[in-house]
């Protein structure tokens, strides 16, 4: 599964509408409901008004002036709402936005009047009950993340014996908010809501810019436990709703009340499957899609890629560039280089190397944490909230939005909390917000634990001689490297909110630190900023950008040995023979190779850079034949054939050779006799090490037929053949036999096939730096030509792949390989850590080779100097699953699809080969009017339809028991009733049948479309 991306909750994002109007949208989640609504504050340039969740004027939201709202929430003087909102008088128009017709109404009038206006969703006719709907509202849907305690005290409300809608039936089982509680959790809101319309009017105004909703600071990315939580209580939801009905009806028919629920909890599994059928998560279909996937097995390094994708919840159509682009603010958390082109380009990302998603800490554990740590009686104390408005002077706490308390020393708070948590005291994990130069935020400080949130670890600058030491010191082993700079306080995980608001400047590189005193931090290493596929690449920084992202798509198709179970029994898998090591590397790719036990992806090659005799042209290698004899890019396809038996009630299936007098039995496929002679007379399986070619039965499979008695009343015992045969693969080797049990009455089988898969004309090849290409020509080694020290090279590659593609990281790697492979050190090729060339030089220099890298080669034909010196180095080259020999496909006659009567599209279902627009315009521009007609028609879907003379419509016929391309049996006939000399002047014409298709789906429309002839009889 992967991470999906959504908004983050209980924080307004505001954003300007249009010219005059600036809205801001709270969507409040409670740690306890989950599900989330959505309130909107609006900045309007003569008021300030709300949008509450279902209050509605013929299904329009009402507009709730801000100063109703606060009424409401049991604040009566204008003076007081200004108070919250702005105590230092900092924004002289709030009055101004603040005035309205409702501020001089009271209380009561202003719930009367919401009654009247507000509640046409509710269906309930009396005024009683839809003045308890909106008391209802008001309680669980207005910022429910503060509190669900309600507006009204018990004694108002309107009838205890409200039942629907609260009162008594609801009160009755929880406990009463007492007037106290009310108060307080009303007093509560009035901050926020004095938090959110201070920083809306500030933007209004164009004090500070608008929220940017494509910003990190604004985003949080679900990992599978969320997201199963999630959809695992909408299911739960869904299946307590059900079961009341359920449990009534059971009870009234005296039905066995277990059987009963039992059969409605399996609909809740199956739901809970769901998604991992479909691949879109959630109940909705369509919606997420790609969500689930089935996982990257081609080699150890896709799969931890994989894990760490990050999905955006965006149609793949749509056209607004914005949410695709890279967003500086991902900077450290995704990877900018690795997303896929085409459709989904920027909408699946992944993540960095060190980034990590938040697990999340409950408000109330955080709050209690809080408490102990800076309690009333810690010197920077942070105080519980009274009703009183807080003053010009204190700072009001939230934690995950929700009011705590206020504070008077909000440095020394801040401080401290820092402090804490970098001595974990604290979680790591929470975050202190506070724009203390904000003039409109510095009143507020957040602190942050909830979940899902992207953090980045960032080495602390003032600490970095601590760091050196720590990572100087020989006796501390590597492992404990990363555990002693995080619990010693050096390193320290940062969200990006506090990043912005803290003014956190990274530096890239420790010695950055030496010149300025401007930044503060340090990244672990620059590399961070990169994903696990792009940190493979050796001096990516060195190749043209595009070129990293296709390496990130080409890697997940590079063949190699999956993994060391080879048990396994996946669809598909291939194995290479010899993986290498790369020569130079970077310390990520040395780090993945040593985890999956020295499997690499590729292998090195002795690399030439030549045209040579032009058999590399467009993008192909000549590869030396002898070295893919000794083993380079050998590889082995596997595939699993599983088929299984069961045996249920009367219904037996037994693997077992077919009986010749079989039902059913295989007869032909594609021309050839199905072959059973190769079963195991005892196992009815193909025994391992057979060869098997097409048509040859893999796995013998017979199952009984219900009882049959023949003429004398005897039984006959008959059985049907459901054998697998082999298909579409050519020919294999029956590479192992694999039986399971599931119980008594379940067997299964599994058949791997083998398949060794020499490199073949047309395969395709790889480098790390996406220098992809088709494998021209193979050559006998004394052909190619040579050095003087006699190395002949294993891969040619054209010089003309070079200039366009701009790849030099694959030049330096070969120049750093050679030096490698000479002098035998280590170097590695890691991101942004400069290039030294002068070494590997100066090491080719000291072993008599040229310092460019270049050598004098000989021809291999005939045995001539050649005239240019030619670049020759070991290089890391992938093969990559397509071959050849999956796609070659050919087609004479074939299926067609039933609609048009055209070809089947594909190899998969031996379909033609498509003859498109392209084409058809080029035939066209050529005038060669009858090869379009054998293509489009005579060869694709000719048809013959019999038209009436008369009135142009298509005929019926008398008798139309067959199909087929010729007219239809029997006599045709206009059934068109008010034609009536049909019988005599009926046409046979020839059209593509999609055209009859169309005809007749006009006609559905009751859209005529007539067939006219010319006046002679001629067609
Ligand atoms: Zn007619």
């Amino acid at each position: 599964m992967v991470h999906l991306q959504k908004m983050r909750t209980n924080f307004p994002v505001i954003r300007h509408i249009t010219e005059d109007k600036t809205e801001a949208e709270v969507r409040s989640a409670s740690g306890k409901w989950r599900s989330t609504s959505t309130i909107r504050f609006i900045a309007h340039d003569k008021s300030l008004y709300v949008h509450v969740p279902f209050i509605m004027k013929n299904s329009v939201p009402l507009d709730i002036p801000l100063c109703a709202l606060f009424k409401v929430l049991r604040t009566d003087s204008v003076d007081d709402m200004v108070r919250y909102i702005d105590p230092c008088g900092e924004i002289p128009e709030l009055r101004r936005l603040l005035a309205d017709p409702l501020a001089s109404a009271s209380r009561d009038a202003i719930i009367n009047w919401l009654v009247m206006e507000g509640s046409s969703a509710c269906r309930e006719p009396s005024m009683e009950k839809k003045k308890n709907y909106v008391s209802h509202i008001f309680k669980s849907e207005l910022l429910p993340h503060v509190g669900v305690e309600g507006i009204e005290y018990d004694d108002e409300m309107s009838s205890p014996s409200a039942g629907r809608w609260g009162g008594v039936t609801r009160a009755n089982q929880r406990n009463i908010p007492t007037k106290e509680e009310i108060d307080m959790e009303c007093h509560k809101k009035k901050v926020y809501i004095g938090f959110v319309v201070r920083r809306l009017i500030a933007i209004h105004l164009r004090r500070m810019p608008e929220d940017d909703r494509d910003d990190y600071q604004n985003k949080r990315f679900d990992a599978p436990g969320p997201l199963i939580a999630t959809y695992f209580r909408q299911s739960f939801r869904a299946f307590l709703r059900q079961l009341p009905s359920v449990l009534t009806r059971a009870c009234a028919g005296y039905e066995d009340i277990i059987s009963v629920v039992r059969s409605k909890c399996s609909p809740l599994t199956n739901d809970l499957l769901d998604p991992y059928k479909k691949g879109n998560w959630g109940r909705t279909p369509g919606v997420n899609n790609g969500v689930v996937q089935s996982l990257n097995r081609m080699n150890t390094f896709t799969s931890p890629s994989a894990a760490r994708k990050i999905m955006t919840p965006l149609k793949k159509e749509g056209k607004i560039p914005a949410p695709r682009q890279v967003h500086l603010s991902g900077e450290g958390i995704t990877c900018c280089v690795e997303t896929p082109e085409g459709q989904s380009c920027g909408l699946m990302l992944s993540l960095t190397l060190f980034a990590r998603i938040s697990i999340g800490i409950p408000t109330r554990i955080m709050m209690k944490m809080l408490d102990a740590a800076v309690g009333p009686t810690s010197p920077c104390p942070l105080l519980f909230p009274t009703l009183s408005i807080p003053t010009e002077d204190e700072t009001v706490v939230f934690v995950n939005g929700r009011m705590m308390g206020v504070t008077n020393r909000p440095t020394m708070f801040e401080q401290t909390l820092m402090e804490m948590r970098s001595l974990h005291d604290l979680p790591y994990e929470m975050r202190i917000i506070w724009w203390r130069n904000d003039p409109y935020m510095r009143r507020y400080i957040s602190i942050n634990c909830d979940g899902s949130a992207a953090l980045r670890p960032l080495m602390k600058a003032d600490r970095i001689m601590d760091a050196a030491k720590i990572m100087n010191d020989p006796s501390v082993p590597l492992p404990d490297l990363w555990r002693l700079l995080f619990v010693n306080g050096i390193v320290e995980y940062v969200d990006k909110e506090e990043e912005v608001s803290r003014g956190i400047v990274v530096a890239m590189r420790p010695r950055q630190l030496f010149n300025k005193q401007k930044y503060s931090h340090v990244m672990l290493s620059p590399t961070n900023l990169l994903g696990s596929l792009a940190n493979l690449i050796p001096f990516s920084d060195l190749n043209q950008s595009p070129r990293n992202m296709y390496y990130t798509s080409m890697v997940k198709q590079a063949l190699s040995l999956p993994c060391l179970d080879l048990e396994r029994k996946d669809l598909h898998r291939f194995v290479m023979w010899y993986p290498m090591k790369p020569l130079v590397a970077t310390r990520y790719h040395e780090y993945l190779i040593e985890q999956s036990m020295g499997i690499s992806c590729a292998q090195v090659a002795i690399w030439a850079v030549a045209c040579l005799n032009g058999r590399n042209m467009e993008d192909s290698v000549i590869i030396k034949r002898q070295a893919m004899q000794r083993g380079l890019f050998m590889a082995t396809y596997e595939t699993n054939i599983y088929s299984d038996a069961k045996k249920k009630g009367t219904d037996e299936e037994i693997f077992c050779v077919p009986p010749e007098d079989c039902v059913g039995r295989h007869g032909m496929r594609h021309g050839k006799r199905v072959n059973y002679s190769l079963l195991d007379p005892e196992t009815g399986i193909v025994p391992e090490g057979t060869e098997v070619h097409d048509g040859d039965v893999l796995i013998g499979k017979a199952a009984r037929l219900p009882d049959f008695f023949d003429e004398n009343g005897k039984q006959v015992l008959r059985w049907s053949d459901r054998s697998v045969v082999m298909e579409k693969l050519g020919t294999a080797i029956v590479h192992r036999v694999k039986f399971t049990r599931h119980g008594n009455n379940h067997t299964s089988v599994y058949v791997t096939l083998r398949q060794p898969k020499p490199p073949q004309i047309g395969d395709k090849f790889a480098s790390y730096a996406a220098q992809k290409g088709t494998l021209g020509a193979a050559v006998d080694e004394w052909d190619l030509p040579f050095t003087a020290s006699g190395i002949v090279p294993d891969i040619i590659m054209n010089a003309h792949a070079i200039p366009s593609r701009m790849t030099l990281g694959m030049m330096v790697e070969g120049l750093t390989s050679k030096a490698s492979a000479l002098d035998g050190k280590k170097r590695y090729a890691d991101t942004f850590q400069g290039v030294d060339l002068d070494d590997p030089q100066q090491v080719l220099e000291s072993k008599g080779f040229k310092r460019l890298g270049k050598e004098r080669m000989f021809d291999g034909t005939t045995g001539e100097q050649m005239e240019a010196e030619i670049y020759l180095c070991p290089v890391a080259y992938m093969r990559l699953k397509h071959m050849t020999k999956f796609k070659v496909h050919s087609r004479a006659k074939g299926p067609r699809s039933i609609q048009t009567r055209q070809p089947t599209e594909g190899r998969r279902q031996n379909g033609g080969l498509r003859f498109g627009e392209m084409e058809r315009d080029a035939l066209v521009a050529h005038g060669a009017a009858y090869a379009l007609q054998d293509r489009l028609l005579d060869n694709s879907d000719s048809f013959q339809v019999a038209i009436c003379g008369n009135c142009g419509y298509i005929c019926n016929h008398t008798h139309s028991s067959r199909f087929g391309k010729g007219v239809r049996a029997g006599k045709p006939y206009c059934s068109n009733k008010s034609c009536r000399l049909a019988k005599e002047d009926v046409k046979v014409i020839t059209l593509p049948f999609a055209s009859n298709v169309l005809i007749r789906e006009l006609e559905a429309m009751h859209i005529s479309t007539k067939i006219r002839f010319k006046q002679d009889g001629a067609k």
